[in-house]
């Protein structure tokens, strides 16, 4: 009889592999099973937000900046450095190291913790089993008290845009040019595409954003976003907007883009592009028909405030649930998890996840917008601060961008914090705080 586990986590992202440490850490049995591996057939932990997500985008993100730094934004303090280069190689291979050292920092953590880390694909059969497939397609069945899905997501892919890996890339490509193209588009200004094009841009693409929709960054406090796509302009972001692309095609080593928008059809040309369109759940084979757990319209894994999908001990987070694809939204909810199988009382505020684009400057809120509180019909008021007349910012040289706070208009709770300018993802912690402590904006 094979060994019986009190929980098996299947992913290893930022959900997963906390869940599997947490619910290790309070004496659970735990397994986790991962399917990723690196060219050498090598198990990778971490999911996307190691590998090829948040990691490797701050870090080109941060190699990028200090290019542009040397190059454009120095001479102002008196700072002479000749004519600086970048190497991209080097900046890729730097990424590479960081994503390495962390990804083996989660096998470390998981030997520390007494979590038996499993390589394969995971399959929940029922309630207490779990089919694990490994790379050469044998199966075995895995018992278990509790399952947690951590399947996370993967990128969208859209007909008119088929990615070849080369020339049209996804945001996984997109961290791997070993140059610089010269035009470069980027179909979707979302987060990933806006980080994405900035990282080019930096190191010297022309960069041509086209998005579908009207509006700029919807998702974002209205004003919040107006002056995003002002600083962006000014930066040479070029960011087209109701530009849906209908055509994608490589002709003679180019990317010719067709697209719509209310002048009629266009065309554009570009070295290399990028289809950052959003990222769906990856359920694909992860139930068996009689798992009994069921997906939502949308296609994520149904789940209620406390992730417990329709199927007694089977549990979903991160990704592959509703609410925003933010890793540490997931990582929340794995610890979560495995604090409620432990026993315990646990829940999570789902008012205060911060989120965060890695522009420079950068943008960070938390709480609801003032165009969700019209919708509300909140009664509520608002205050805000350029960081043009902080003296702090303009010794920095950082004085583009503004602080906004939204509070009620009666008790003066804090009801939102939208930030565009230096550091706003630190600043942002400091409101998630004062939000979690039921804070007045006085305060
Ligand atoms: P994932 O990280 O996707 O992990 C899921 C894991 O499950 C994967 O390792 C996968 O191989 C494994 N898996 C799937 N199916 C199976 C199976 N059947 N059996 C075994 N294993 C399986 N978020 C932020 O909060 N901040 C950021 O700055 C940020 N930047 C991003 C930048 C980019 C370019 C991208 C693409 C994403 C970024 N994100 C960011 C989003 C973040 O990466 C995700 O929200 C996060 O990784 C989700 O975590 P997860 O654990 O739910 O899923
Ligand atoms: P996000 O959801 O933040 O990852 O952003 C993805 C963006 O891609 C959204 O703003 C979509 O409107 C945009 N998008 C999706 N399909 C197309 C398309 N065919 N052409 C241009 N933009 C698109």
């Amino acid at each position: 009889m094979s060994e019986k586990y009190d929980v098996v986590v299947i992913g290893s992202g930022p959900a997963g592999y906390v869940a599997a440490i947490r619910a290790a850490q309070l004496g659970l049995n735990t397994a986790c099973v991962e399917k990723w591996v690196d060219s050498d057939g090598k198990q990778r932990l971490g999911g996307t937000c190691l590998n090829v997500g948040c990691i490797p985008s701050k870090a080109l993100l941060d190699s990028s900046y200090k290019f542009h730094e040397a190059t454009e934004r120095l001479a102002v303090h008196g700072i002479k450095v000749g004519k600086a280069s970048i190497d991209i190689p080097e900046m890729i291979a730097r990424k590479e190291k960081i994503v390495g050292q962390l990804t083996g920092g989660i096998a470390g953590l998981f030997k520390a913790n007494k979590v038996t880390s499993l390589q394969g694909t995971g399959k929940v059969l029922a309630r207490h089993q779990v089919e694990l497939t490994d790379a050469e397609g044998n199966s075995s069945v895995i018992e278990t008290e509790n399952i947690i899905i951590a399947t996370g997501s993967v990128p969208i892919d859209i007909p008119p845009a088929p990615v070849d890996g080369e020339l049209i890339v996804d945001s996984t490509g997109a961290l791997e040019f070993t140059d610089v193209p010269k035009r470069l588009g980027v179909i979707g200004a979302g987060v990933i595409g806006l980080e994405l094009g900035s990282v080019w841009n930096r190191c010297g693409s022309e960069v041509v954003l086209l998005e579908a929709l009207d509006d700029f960054l919807p998702m974002m406090d209205v004003q919040i976003a107006k002056e995003a796509a002002k600083i962006f302009k000014k930066q040479g972001l070029d960011i087209r907007l109701g530009a849906r692309v209908t055509h994608a095609e490589v002709k003679k080593g180019k990317v010719e883009v067709s697209y719509s928008n209310g002048d009629g059809e266009q065309k554009e040309v570009f070295d290399k592009l990028i289809v950052c369109v959003g990222r769906k759940p990856q359920t694909e084979n992860v139930l068996a028909a009689d798992s009994g757990v069921s997906i939502d319209e949308r296609g994520f894994i149904y789940v209620n405030d406390h992730c417990e999908t329709e199927a007694p001990h089977i549990y979903a987070i991160g990704d592959i649930v509703r609410g925003p694809m933010l890793a540490h939204k997931g990582s929340e909810e794995g610890v979560m998890v495995a604090e409620r199988i432990a026993g315990k009382k646990a829940q999570i505020n789902y008012d205060t996840i911060p989120n965060v684009i890695y522009t420079h400057p950068e943008i960070a809120s938390v709480g609801q917008t003032e165009q969700e509180l019209k919708e509300d019909g909140v009664a509520y008021k608002t205050g805000t601060f350029p960081f043009v007349a902080s003296g702090r910012a303009l010794a920095a040289n950082e004085s583009d961008g503004m602080v906004k706070m939204l509070a009620d208009e009666e008790t003066d709770r804090i009801l939102g914090c939208h930030i565009i300018g230096p550091s706003a993802a630190d600043l942002v912690q400091q409101i998630v705080i004062a939000m979690e402590f039921g804070a007045s904006s006085e305060d």
